[in-house]
């Protein structure tokens, strides 16, 4: 099957076919944690759509926005490879009417963790995701455990909102060597890139304890042995469906997640850990 590009809704319209639709949405600059997540969801689904959009409502003043990577022929080898059947390509003009009004508003959850370093990035997201949603249709849709708080907020909007679509979570895709792969590593410098291994490693102490003071020391002691290279926003063990910090009688599944700065690239990371196993 040729890969469709589709540019609009009425694109959208004459590019479905009968049976059920995933759609993973990105921002492009596609690597193997990408592919993974459309695999998943031609695993599961008649014909998969993927969206390519760098959101602006989802930037800061002061982040990353326009310099964030755009690799569009490269990602259209990769969806081809992977047997995509739409790509969704919507141009910013598309998506934002000049004068619109309303957005989704992520609550309290979008403003702790990492809500708490980028006000209003997760309003964004929720706002970019619903009108995906609207546009394509899906029957069900794949997220990246990679942003575990985006696949957090994004189950919530789908619960609070009663919205008739399957969400999917995936495992984070890793370099060998523990980096999760991401867009932004590209910015890392070889030797930025030794020092980010930190991030995980820290992870990976935390994961190796049970109790919430000794995850979060463990992973604090690999952080703060690697120093002022390292510019850590927070390092947060929190309930996976709330992201509140969990106290020390929590038991069950955790999330333990890290957002640093290593020289001017910001990365996040997390692992998922049980707490006080019975
Ligand atoms: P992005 O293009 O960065 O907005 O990411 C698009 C989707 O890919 C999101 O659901 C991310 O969570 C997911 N994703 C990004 N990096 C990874 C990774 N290393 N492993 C698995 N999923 C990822």
């Amino acid at each position: 099957m040729e890969l469709i590009v589709a540019r609009g809704r009425e694109d959208l319209v004459k590019a479905r076919r009968a049976g059920e639709v995933a759609l993973v949405p990105t921002m492009g600059a596609l690597h193997e944690g990408h592919r993974s997540l459309i695999r998943q969801a031609r695993a599961r689904a008649d014909q998969v759509v993927v969206s390519i959009f760098v959101n602006p409502l989802q930037f800061g003043p002061n982040e990353d926005f326009s310099r964030y990577p755009r690799t569009w022929d490269a990602d259209l080898d990769v969806c081809r490879a992977e047997g995509v059947d739409v790509v969704f390509h919507p141009d910013a003009e598309e998506m934002y009417a000049p004068d619109r009004q309303v957005s989704v508003s992520a609550g309290h959850m979008g403003s702790i963790v990492e809500g708490a370093f980028r006000p209003g990035h997760f309003d964004g997201v929720l706002t970019v995701v619903l009108k995906l949603f609207n546009l394509v249709q899906p029957d069900l849709a794949v997220f990246g455990q990679k942003d575990a708080q985006q696949l957090a907020v994004i189950r919530r909007m789908v619960a609070d909102l009663d919205l008739p679509i399957e969400i999917l979570g995936a495992p984070t895709v890793r370099e060998p060597d523990g980096l999760a792969l991401s867009s932004r590593n590209r910015y890392l410098s070889d030797d930025d890139r030794q020092v980010a291994l930190e991030l995980s490693r820290a992870l990976r102490a935390g994961a190796a304890e049970l109790t919430p003071a000794r995850v979060r020391a463990a992973a604090g002691e690999v952080l703060d042995a690697a120093g002022s290279r390292i510019a850590v926003d927070y390092l947060a063990l929190v309930d996976p469906a709330t992201f509140a910090e969990v106290d020390e009688s929590y038991a069950g599944t955790a999330v333990l997640a890290v957002a640093a700065t290593v020289g001017t690239t910001r990365l996040i990371d997390n692992i998922t850990l049980t707490l006080n196993p019975a």
